[in-house]
C-alpha cells in the first residue's frame, strides 16, 4: 500500500505513545481521525505483537480503563467531565499507561480548560494526552505552549466544489434577502466544517464560521436577522461560484 498523506503524522503519533520516557501531551491539528484510532487501538491492547494489536484481549475488546476519552464534537466540553476524568485518572493510578483522548479540545469551556492544564500538570508520567482541535486558536494559549503540536494532513487531498447556494454577487441583492432559512443555515454550516475538516482553518472559513455564529445568536436572540443574514451571505462570497 502506498503511504498516505498522514502516515508521517501518525508514525510520530505512535512513537509519542510508545516512547518509555515520560512525554508531554500531544496536540494533533488537522485531519486527525486516522491518528486517534491508530493511537487507540495500540494503547488498548495487552497483547500486542510488534507493533500489531492482537484483537482479541479484553482492551482490543473495549474493556479498558486505560484509555479515557472524551470529545467535544456534540457540545462543549464540561468542568464536570474533567473532574471525572481527574477521578479516573486516581481511581487506577497502576496502569502501565493511561491515554486520555481530548477531541475537540477547542471546545472545552473556559473553566473546564483551566481544569486540563491542571491536569496536564499534575498527571502521572505513565498518562499520555492526546488533544486534537480543529481550531486550535481557539485553545487556552497555555494549553497549546504545553503541547507538542502535530499537524495531520488531510487524508486525500481534496478541495471541495463550489459551495451551492443561491449566493448573491452584488449588494443590492444582498439587500433583497430578508433571511436564511434554518435548513439553509445547516447546510452553510455543514459546507464549511467540512472545508475546514479538508483544507483547515483558513482566514475565509474561520471569519464564514464566526458570521455563522453570529447569525445564530442573533437569530435567536430576536435581534437584526437581517443585517446578519447580509453578513453572513457577504461572508461566503470566497465559496461561491465565481
Ligand atoms: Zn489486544
Amino acid at each position: 500500500m502506498n503511504p498516505g498523506p498522514a502516515d508521517a503524522a501518525i508514525d510520530q503519533a505512535v512513537a509519542w505513545l510508545l516512547s518509555p520516557d515520560a512525554e508531554g501531551p500531544l496536540l494533533a491539528t488537522g485531519d486527525s481521525a486516522a491518528v486517534i484510532e491508530r493511537v487507540q487501538s495500540l494503547a488498548a491492547c495487552r497483547r500486542m505483537t510488534e507493533g500489531v494489536p492482537c484483537g482479541t484481549c479484553s482492551g482490543c475488546r473495549g474493556l479498558t480503563p486505560d484509555i479515557l476519552r472524551v470529545s467535544g464534537a456534540e457540545k462543549p466540553i464540561s468542568i464536570a467531565t474533567i473532574r471525572f476524568l481527574r477521578t479516573q485518572l486516581a481511581l487506577f493510578p497502576l496502569a502501565d499507561r493511561r491515554l486520555v483522548i481530548l477531541e475537540h479540545a477547542e471546545s472545552l469551556t473556559p473553566s473546564a480548560g483551566h481544569a486540563v492544564l491542571k491536569l496536564l500538570e499534575d498527571a502521572p508520567p505513565t498518562a499520555r494526552f492526546l488533544l486534537t482541535a480543529t481550531l486550535p486558536g481557539r485553545l487556552l494559549p497555555t494549553i497549546r505552549s504545553r503541547c507538542r503540536q502535530l499537524r495531520v494532513p488531510p487524508a486525500a487531498a481534496a478541495t471541495l466544489p463550489p459551495i451551492r447556494l443561491p449566493l448573491p454577487t452584488g449588494i443590492g441583492i444582498l439587500a433583497a434577502v430578508d433571511s436564511v432559512q434554518a435548513e439553509t443555515a445547516a447546510i452553510i454550516g455543514d459546507y464549511l466544517l467540512e472545508h475546514v475538516r479538508r483544507s483547515g482553518p483558513t482566514p475565509a472559513a474561520r471569519l464564514a464560521l464566526l458570521r455563522l455564529r453570529d447569525y445564530y445568536r442573533v437569530a435567536a436572540t430576536g435581534g437584526n436577522v437581517r443585517l446578519a443574514t447580509e453578513v453572513l451571505l457577504a461572508s461566503l462570497l470566497p465559496f461561491a461560484h465565481s
